[in-house]
């Protein structure tokens, strides 16, 4: 077995690609046993030509790299949790596609994260079988859940700024809930009820794949502030 210990298999999400000189691509995968790395695809045509059919699907693949001296190598992958409904259907695509760009965003390579791999495994599954009506409860329970793994932790039970008990405003560039009182120091609060606070926490914690037991969430607005305040982006999912 000498020299195994250059090889790395694992399952992996692919995040995106970029061109290299010649005729290589750098792709960004998020792995379950080393978090977010670039691996190097040689492009030689028919190699590449092997490889891409999985490197091009969202869907969770098996890959085998070979870590030598330099950058990391792919000389192997296969699919292993196919998501046909993602392939054949745009809205559920782009839901998917917009789950992959978030971790992109939220993550920095070469940590080690096997419970956001999980995480975003589970939103493209849900993303495969979501029904339309649960999509907008969906995108909030990911970025929710995104976030705060992310140690991005929104204070929903009190005003950050005063203590108050009975907040009655959002404010992402405060941290979360907040007051009428406080919430003047902030043009971009977000008007929330008690109800909204009660889903924000369902959304927080629930289990994914759960879902469905969420009310359709009017939560948008709430989340929409937070990436663009946290992940510094907007990022509008399709209507459903
Ligand atoms: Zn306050």
């Amino acid at each position: 077995m000498a020299g195994m210990a250059n090889y790395l298999q694992t399952k992996a999400i692919v995040l995106g690609h970029r061109d290299l000189a010649e005729h290589d691509r750098l792709y960004t995968l998020f792995t379950e046993a080393k978090g977010k790395i670039e691996v190097r695809v040689r492009g030689a045509r028919k190699i590449l030509s092997k490889l891409q059919p999985p490197l091009s699907s969202i869907a969770v693949v098996r890959v085998l790299i070979y870590e030598g001296r330099s950058r990391p190598l792919l000389i192997g992958i296969e699919t292993a949790e196919r998501l046909p409904q993602v392939a054949a259907v745009l809205w559920r695509a782009q839901v998917a596609a917009r789950f992959i760009r978030l971790v992109d965003l939220a993550t920095r390579p070469e940590i080690h994260d096997a419970e956001l791999f999980a995480l975003l495994r589970d939103g493209l599954h849900m993303a495969e079988h979501v029904a339309p009506t649960q999509a907008s409860a969906l995108r909030d329970a990911f970025i929710l859940q995104l976030l705060i793994h992310s140690g991005y932790k929104p204070e929903l039970d009190r005003c950050v700024q005063c203590r108050n008990a009975n907040p009655n405003a959002f404010s992402a560039a405060h941290g979360g809930a907040i007051c009428s009182k406080c919430a003047v120091s902030d043009p971009n609060a977000v008007a929330v009820c008690a109800a909204d606070f009660d889903a924000l926490r369902a959304h927080a914690t629930v289990p994914l794949a759960a879902t469905s037991i969420l009310p359709s969430s009017n939560l948008g607005a709430i989340t929409q502030s937070l990436l663009r305040y946290r992940l510094e982006t907007l990022m509008w999912f399709p209507a459903t």
